[in-house]
């Protein structure tokens, strides 16, 4: 089945009950049992609800995974993936990493005893001196945020896999449409589902897919265990989106690729970090692992006004002001106030995160409108 089949039919089939073609919602906390014991595959909805079993299955055949299993969010999903260490084991990550991820790792798990560091993959040859007799796990995100600097996954799974270290690659940026790790050699793919597999910023959800069925029980264990777990309705919702999800990333990622090219031109942009670019340092990677270079750009100002920056925030029409990404609809964010406030400008400075970034999660609008908005927005300044 190809990608734009899997969305609409993989997990999916008609209710037998009624013949209805979607999903049933069951909004139904437990299920009758015949006789103690004696029932349809399913006790207590924590455990398991049909309408999550659709939506798991759905996610597992468009990453091409063994198994997928949903949580309440994308940071519970992550939770559950991180338990997979021991007290003593280190995970080494990126160093620019989604801020949440972040600070669950500093300040959840450190707790525990789960060690972290965070490096720079941009050059996957380095590697291996970052891995150590206690890494248990490389933590992988591509394209990063808001830097979107490219990690080649293929490359760092082979030397993970020497070393007998797991990898677990966080999809969100790229949603699965683009880019799936699995095939390259990843042993986990974690999804915020809340952004391009919703796509309408209307759902707060996360998923784990696993290559080997083996490693399921593990995720199984602790949906039930500890109970992050998401409502029917949402798994509908969540259904609904995907359904669209290729023409909607296909048309986002159109739209990015237009507005970097006109950023680019523009008098008053100093630099605009796109994937897609030639002159992108992993543009090669990107275009290998990649189907398209995604829908998420950013870009700075020349003089580097942070009030500047401000200003073309509020002066824009279709673009709001809001964190999240990789709905409909067009967003921009100030990483240096909003996001990576918490970090360091010294630190901020030295990844090129600077005081005047400001980051697109490019919509599916129609583009002229979004490039008048922008156009509109520079002229303020
Ligand atoms: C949003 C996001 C998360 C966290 O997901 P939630 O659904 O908000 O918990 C994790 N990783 C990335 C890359 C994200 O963008």
């Amino acid at each position: 089945m190809k990608f734009g089949t899997k969305v609409i039919h993989a997990g999916v089939s008609p209710d037998p009950v009624s013949g209805a073609v979607m999903t049933p919602i069951y909004q139904t906390s437990t299920y009758v049992q015949e006789a103690p014991g004696v029932h349809k595959g399913y006790e207590y909805a924590r455990t398991k609800n049909p309408t999550r079993d659709a939506l798991q299955d759905n996610l597992a055949a468009l990453e091409n995974g063994a198994k997928a299993i949903c949580f309440s969010s994308g940071l519970s999903a992550m939770d559950a993936v991180i338990r997979l260490l021991n007290p003593g084991e280190e995970v080494v990550s990126v160093n620019d990493l989604y801020g949440g991820s972040y600070r669950q790792l500093v300040r959840v798990h450190a707790r525990y005893g789960i060690l972290s560091r965070f490096v720079d993959m941009s050059d996957a040859s380095d590697i291996e001196q970052h891995i150590s007799d206690k890494t248990k796990m490389l933590w992988i995100e591509t394209p990063t945020n808001p830097m979107l600097n490219i990690v080649d996954i293929e490359a760092i799974c082979k030397i993970a896999k020497e070393k007998g270290v797991l990898v677990c690659v966080d999809n969100t940026f790229a949603s699965p449409y683009l880019q799936n790790p699995l095939n390259l050699g990843a042993d986990i793919v974690l999804h915020s589902c809340t952004k391009y597999l919703g796509g309408h910023s209307d759902v707060v959800m996360g998923a784990v897919i696993v290559k080997e069925e083996a490693m399921s029980e593990h995720f199984y264990f602790l949906q039930n265990a500890v109970g992050a777990v998401p409502g029917p309705q949402d798994c509908f919702l969540m259904l609904r989106g995907i359904k669209t999800l290729h023409l909607r990333v296909q048309r986002a990622c159109e739209n990015a690729a237009r507005l970097a090219e006109f950023l680019k031109t523009h008098p008053k942009v100093n630099r605009v970090n796109y994937p897609g670019f030639e002159s992108h340092p992993n543009h090669e990677v990107a275009k290998k692992q990649m189907r398209m270079f995604g829908a998420m750009v950013s870009f700075d100002l020349k003089g580097d006004d942070f009030e500047a920056a401000k200003k073309i925030m509020t002066a824009t029409h279709y673009f709001l002001l809001a964190e999240s990404l990789g709905g409909v609809e067009s967003l921009m964010g100030h990483p240096a106030s909003m996001t990576h406030g918490s970090i360091p400008r010294e630190e901020r400075l030295k990844v090129g995160l600077t005081d005047s970034l400001i980051r697109l999660s490019v919509g599916v609008e129609d583009v002229n409108d979004l490039m008048e908005d922008i156009e509109n927005a520079l002229s303020v300044i």
